[in-house]
């Protein structure tokens, strides 16, 4: 339940509480005796049984039936007396008055008379009892037609809006902008993009981190193409009972269609779209799977020319169903990430733009001080510092603000308990820049598709290779290629900062070194001293299973290979130092360098490094 729905409901239990004492406010006065009347006379509720005493006894001058339910008597002491009159008896109190010479009179109203402004009282209990009505109302509409009393009842609304949202608005992502124009181009004019022979985009799904815009871009495509959004998310359709969510998926779709061109959104498609292998079996299970084969008949019904075009998002894509991510339904598939330095200069001044900043502000210092903060995290920033500087009745954000919402920002996080100095910084561009180096000098290795110092999860850092082609099998010298690289990370930071200062960061790196060595040896028969023999047994049953002496070849012929990698990195970087601190230079300015860019850096290094199996031969000598 969203803020404003709380306080809905918030107003309408006051309202009500009002309306209760509003209602029982003129019972309260009516059972109180002692009011006055308006006639001066002082009312008192008496008993049906004591005004018939009273009539007995001649001391009533006037009695009066209201409706012949009620009744007042008017006694010689100047006391008004009211009574509720049983109606079967009203008749014979009535006779028996006039028998006693009391003047007896009949009124049509209802009501007794309940002292001064009787009408406004009336009234006010007319209006209490209708806050209460509406109140009650209003609490069965939220909580049992809509709300989560619902059940399979529950119809939840799928509008359009229209989005101003435009690309201006999203900053940096320019190669996801550009892959989107597509899209924006075909909903524009659907039919005159096919008259052009464009291919048709089916889908475009979305992956990334939280806060990275993925919702933001889905909406600025609506924006670009002035079509209708329609927003859902997976969870919607996640329901108990079987069909409830397949009938919302095509219902949802026919919406849809009905405004085409125009842009669905599906957040967190994982929700409906996880892997039909994974998770609980029994009827959750087929309702999710009902659900999800109707989201792919949907996205598959809309051929060429439906004009509705699917935008789904989600930060898990590795569980989606295989179904889903099948060439074909998403025509278009953008990964969005943290951004880098630059990235979050521009989200910054995105944001900046709507706070006056004072002259000692500088975003490029604050982008560089938020290393792994998100657009939405930025967003927030902006946001704090500009209430910090509000709070202290300023007109423009300072640094200061900037600095104090990032210290509350990030201690509000657990997300990034950490923040790194500018030495941690130093250390892993450093880091990765070995790794980098390395993979650059040695042929056998992937391209490096890209090498980054955005801390992501657990990761301070990482370098990104992608094969050119598929490979069937691994070579020896790609092998000691990854052996060597995998080691550059550790070896660049001894080399720059000193064997003390070396840090835990190239944990990873040791073990999936230690991992291809061993298969080298144990699994592929890639030593010599050891042969070709497969060893692929693990920790415990390899003492029984080979004599210690194999063992022991193998664990020597494993520290051999992984030694032999370390030297080829020290060897790279040492020859390579100049390129080394270049390449390092650039991560710190940049935080991300793309193989491309690190292509054009390499425009003006030495083109290969010498052998560097034959320097070890050497000294080995
Ligand atoms: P996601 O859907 O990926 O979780 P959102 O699109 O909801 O993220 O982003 C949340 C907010 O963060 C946006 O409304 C915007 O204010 C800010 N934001 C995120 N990325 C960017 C960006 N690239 N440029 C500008 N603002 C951004
Ligand atoms: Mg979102
Ligand atoms: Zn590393």
């Amino acid at each position: 339940m969203n803020n404003r729905k709380r306080l809905v409901i918030a107003a309408l239990v006051a309202l009500g509480l009002l309306g209760g004492i509003a209602t029982s406010y003129p019972l309260y006065s009516a059972l109180t005796s002692g009011t006055e009347t308006e006639e001066g006379m002082t009312l008192r509720d008496s008993s049906y049984s004591q005004v018939v005493e009273l009539v007995r006894a001649g001391e009533v001058e006037t009695l009066t039936f209201y409706g012949m339910r009620s009744a007042s008597a008017a006694g010689t002491d100047n006391v008004l007396h009211r009574t509720l009159v049983p109606e079967l008896v009203a008749a014979d109190l009535a006779r028996q008055a006039a028998d006693a010479g009391v003047t007896v009179e009949f009124k049509s109203e209802e009501f007794l008379p309940y002292g001064e402004s009787v009408t406004a009282r009336a009234l006010l209990a007319v209006v209490g009892n209708l806050l209460i009505f509406g109140f009650l109302g209003a609490f069965f509409y939220f909580y049992v037609l809509r709300g989560p009393m619902a059940g399979r009842s529950k119809v939840r609304q799928v509008s359009a809006s229209d989005s101003n949202v435009r690309f201006a608005d999203v900053a940096g992502c320019d190669a996801e902008k550009e892959e989107l124009m597509e899209v924006v181009q075909f909903l524009r004019d659907p039919q005159r993009f096919s008259r052009l022979g464009g291919t048709v985009p089916t889908g475009v799904l979305m992956s990334g981190p939280p806060g990275t815009g993925k919702t933001l871009l889905a909406k600025a495509v609506a924006g670009e193409a002035g079509v209708p959004f329609f927003s859902a998310s997976g969870s919607d359709f996640v329901e108990m009972y079987v069909g409830v969510g397949a009938g919302r998926v095509r219902s949802m779709f026919a919406k849809a269609k009905k405004k085409a061109p125009c842009i669905l959104f599906i957040d967190e498609i994982d929700a409906v779209g996880r892997s039909r292998s994974t998770g609980t079996s029994g009827g959750a299970h087929e309702e999710r799977e009902q659900t999800l084969n109707q989201l792919l008949v949907e996205m598959d019904g809309f051929g060429a020319n439906s004009g509705v075009i699917v935008i789904a998002a989600t930060n898990r894509p590795e569980i989606l169903d295989a179904a889903l991510t099948r060439p074909g339904r998403f025509s278009r598939n953008i990964v969005l990430q943290n951004p880098d330095i630059g990235g979050r200069e521009k989200i910054l001044a995105v944001h900046c733009a709507k706070v006056r900043l004072a002259a000692d502000a500088d975003l490029h210092v604050v982008a560089r001080g938020t290393p792994g903060f998100s657009g939405a995290d930025l967003a927030n920033l902006v946001n704090e510092a500009a209430i910090m500087a509000a709070r202290s009745n300023r007109d423009s954000v300072t640094m200061a603000d900037f600095d104090h919402a990032k210290d509350r920002l990030i201690m509000g996080n657990e997300r990034r308990s950490f923040v790194l100095s500018e030495e941690d910084r130093r250390l892993t561009a450093y880091h990765e820049a070995g790794h980098a180096l390395v993979a650059h000098y040695s042929p056998a290795s992937d391209p490096i598709h890209k090498v980054t110092i955005v801390p992501r999860g657990q990761s301070l850092g990482m370098v990104v290779r992608i094969p050119e082609r598929d490979q069937p099998s691994l070579r020896r010298s790609r092998l000691l290629a990854d052996l060597a690289v995998a080691m550059g990370g550790r070896a660049a930071e001894e080399l720059i900062f000193g064997p003390e200062e070396i840090t835990t960061g190239a944990s990873g790196d040791i073990q999936m070194a230690s991992r291809i060595a061993r298969k080298m040896v144990a699994e592929w028969g890639m030593s010599e001293r050891v042969g070709t023999v497969a060893y692929t047994l693990n920790y415990a049953e390899r003492d029984s299973a080979f004599s210690e002496d194999t063992t022991r070849q193998i664990d020597a012929e494993v520290k051999a290979l992984v030694a032999e990698g370390r030297d080829r990195a020290l060897h790279i970087l040492t020859t390579r130092m100049d390129q080394l601190h270049e390449l390092a230079q650039a991560l710190l300015e940049r935080e991300s360098l793309s193989g491309a860019e690190i292509k054009e850096m390499a425009r003006n290094w030495p083109a290969s490094v010498e052998d560097p199996s034959e320097v070890v031969a050497e000294q080995a000598a």
